[in-house]
């Protein structure tokens, strides 16, 4: 009997499925938890997953409006290696499940002052970039890409592709961190080795696309600079949902299921170790191993809530630092395939303040009237997303998460938000705009908070600062609840489509197999 049901009466399915292969449940079809299934499959377990949308990709999900696909989050591929051995490891080939294309540029940046700085994988042109905005940074801009190396190769190679649940793996790494000032914010050590400010954001923006503040997020994440460079910026056609419902397939053809549309309420325990979940409904369902890739704070403070924690209290959940939120304007326009020629796939406007909007977003939590965005254009890569001779575009400004004794209420704030956001556009980047505009949606942190249960609205659950990170994020097992895994971007290595990536390979590493491993072979089609 299971420990937390509330009727006596709910008869839990069979842990075992009728094939004889243990049962796992997964509890979020985000791409953290597809990533988990897809290796507990390869693993001999029978899997299902439980998730609340409609469609499978959690944030990487997408939603069509008269004609026009609007790619909810993740926009960005990059080390699509992460993605290939994951299929690979399942016996499959991602190339022939999944067409992507790299991009070259990767993204301009424009700055108020009219001047632009473009990214790309070439290094010489890279060089030639930053010779353009600031002839004396070049010898600095080498230093930074030698330092994005090193820290890549420990951070990501090493440490963010094992487990790091235990307090001797944090000791054994605490002198290289030191080695490496991971003390350090990513914005403090680019403005040691370039000086232009502008050239000091286009190194140091990047957190903000995990959720971290780039003046307080350890400057290990530079290693990003180098994984653009060397692995390439990517963009999967049908967008990001499109690799989710590649994986989606993968994990039918291994015999297991998902369940859209369901919401869990409750992890359920018996004699001390997870046992199966109840849904919203009532349904019961029992599992030999339940993996959570809803947010790591709604699972200890929501679905653990009757559960012993040792570590992460709802307490302490709430007193963590949580991400950023997000205000996202997605848009279609008509026509104008053919116009604003200099607008490629990612743009990034940058506003005339960046330490200070910062500060606004992360320390003060107050909304500010000045923004800056990223928009992304997927119609100039996919065509498929947008009506012919139309565009489809997204524009997401970082703003503050609903923490705090006085959050934003966006019920108030959206309308006129948007119409600031506008603005912008015509006067930096889309000139004509709003004439052109066709069907639209606005998601912001309440949307957050109530499609995906993410605490305070964050758009990138717990911040990845370096005492939330590794040892200090929640991990990706829980020891006080054998038979528990976490996955996703709360969990250790942290967030971004690589970081999830990565927490399922982790979990991977952690879970007992099955039963023999699965045969290279595709699996036959799920019986049920
Ligand atoms: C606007 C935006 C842009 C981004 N851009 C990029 C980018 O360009 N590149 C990049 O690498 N990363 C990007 N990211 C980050 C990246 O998208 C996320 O870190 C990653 O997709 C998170 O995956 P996940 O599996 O952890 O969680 P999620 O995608 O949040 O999935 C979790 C799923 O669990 C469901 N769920 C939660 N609780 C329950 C419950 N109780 N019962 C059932 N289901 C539940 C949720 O609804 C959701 O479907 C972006 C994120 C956003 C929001």
């Amino acid at each position: 009997m299971l420990t937390h049901t509330d009727s006596a009466s709910a008869r839990p399915a069979a842990a075992t499925g009728p094939d004889g292969r243990p049962r796992a449940l997964v509890i979020g079809a985000g791409i953290g938890g597809l990533s988990a299934a897809m290796r507990l499959g390869a693993k001999g377990y029978r899997v299902t997953v439980l998730d609340r949308l409609e469609s499978a990709g959690g944030r990487g999900s997408a939603i069509w409006r008269d004609g026009h696909r609007f790619d909810l989050g993740p926009t960005i591929v990059t080390v699509p290696q992460l993605f290939r051995e994951l299929w690979a490891d399942c016996g499959r080939d991602f190339d022939a499940d999944v067409d992507l294309r790299a991009l070259d540029p990767f993204y301009r940046i424009t700055f108020p002052d009219g001047s632009h700085f473009t990214a790309s994988g070439s290094t010489e042109a890279m060089r030639a970039e930053v010779a353009r905005l600031s002839p004396g940074d070049l010898a600095g801009y080498d230093r930074f890409l030698r330092d994005s190396e090193r820290r890549y190769a420990f951070g990501f190679e090493d440490l963010g592709r094992r487990s790091m649940h235990r307090f001797r793996d944090l000791v054994k790494v605490l002198p290289t961190f030191g080695l490496m000032r991971a003390d350090r914010s990513v914005y403090a050590h680019a403005a040691r080795r370039v000086r232009d400010e502008r050239l000091r954001m286009a190194l140091s923006f990047h957190p903000l696309f995990i959720g971290g503040d780039p003046l307080h997020v350890t400057s290990m994440y530079i290693l990003v600079s180098y994984l653009e460079k060397e692995f390439g910026v990517h963009y999967a056609m049908g967008g990001v949902a499109a690799i989710a419902e590649a994986m989606a397939r993968v994990i039918r053809e291994q015999g297991g299921e998902i369940r859209q549309s369901t919401t869990v309420d409750e992890i359920l325990l018996r004699e001390g170790r997870a046992a199966g979940v109840r849904c919203e409904d009532g349904t019961v369902l029992e599992a030999d191993l339940v993996v959570s890739n809803a947010d790591a704070g709604h699972t200890y403070s929501h679905l653990l809530r009757n559960a012993p924690r040792r570590r992460w209290s709802a307490t302490r959940v709430a007193r963590a630092r949580w991400s950023m939120g997000l205000f996202v304007w997605y848009f279609g326009t008509r026509g104008t395939r053919n116009e604003w020629a200099d607008v490629g796939h990612h743009t990034i406007v940058s506003g005339s303040r960046y330490a200070g909007l910062l500060r606004d977003i992360f320390i003060r939590r107050h909304l500010a009237e000045d923004m800056s965005l990223y928009v992304h254009r997927p119609s100039v890569t996919d065509p498929s997303c947008a009506p012919d001779g139309d565009d489809t575009f997204y524009v997401l400004s970082p703003v503050p998460n609903l923490g705090g004794d006085n959050p934003v209420d966006w019920r108030t704030e959206a309308a006129p938000y948007r119409a600031r956001m506008l603005r912008v556009l015509e006067e930096r980047l889309l000139p004509g705009l709003s004439e052109r505009l066709g069907p639209e949606e606005v998601f912001t942190p309440e949307t957050f908070r109530d499609r995906y249960l993410s605490p305070f609205g964050a758009g990138f659950s717990i911040e990845p600062r370096i005492l939330q990170s590794a040892w200090f994020r929640p991990h990706n097992v829980l020891e006080e609840l054998p038979g528990l895994y976490l996955v996703g971007a709360g969990t250790h290595p942290g967030a971004g489509l690589p970081g999830v990536v990565a927490s399922a390979e982790v979990l991977g590493k952690l879970v007992p197999a099955a039963m023999p491993a699965a045969p290279a072979a595709p699996f036959q089609a799920a019986a049920e």
